[in-house]
């Protein structure tokens, strides 16, 4: 049986069903916490983790003196994860 909480949105209580979950779960059982920014399940059941696996993120650099602002990138990111403000072009980013 796989078992997965999923959202995008921070706050929405993955974490902290799947930690109340796993005190019903049959053993043994695998918990996996992929958050990439704040995988807090570790917090909640220091006990259930025995191995640690560091990943890394790259993360974009935007390149200031060569963007336009164009926004094709807002319209490509499949993650929807660009956001294209009204920043002045003057404006230091
Ligand atoms: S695609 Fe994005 S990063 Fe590239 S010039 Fe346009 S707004 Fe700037």
């Amino acid at each position: 049986m796989n078992i997965l909480f999923a959202s995008g949105k921070g706050g929405a209580g993955k974490t902290t069903v799947t930690a109340g979950l796993s005190a019903f779960l049959p053993r043994p059982f695998v918990l996996a916490d992929a958050d990439v920014e704040a995988p807090d399940l570790g917090l909640y059941l220091p006990h259930h983790f025995t191995s640690h696996e560091s990943v890394e993120l790259e993360v974009p650099k935007a390149i200031t003196d060569r963007c336009d602002l164009c926004g094709e990138c807002v319209a490509i990111c499949q993650f929807n994860a660009i956001k294209k403000l009204a920043v002045p072009h003057h404006a230091v980013l």
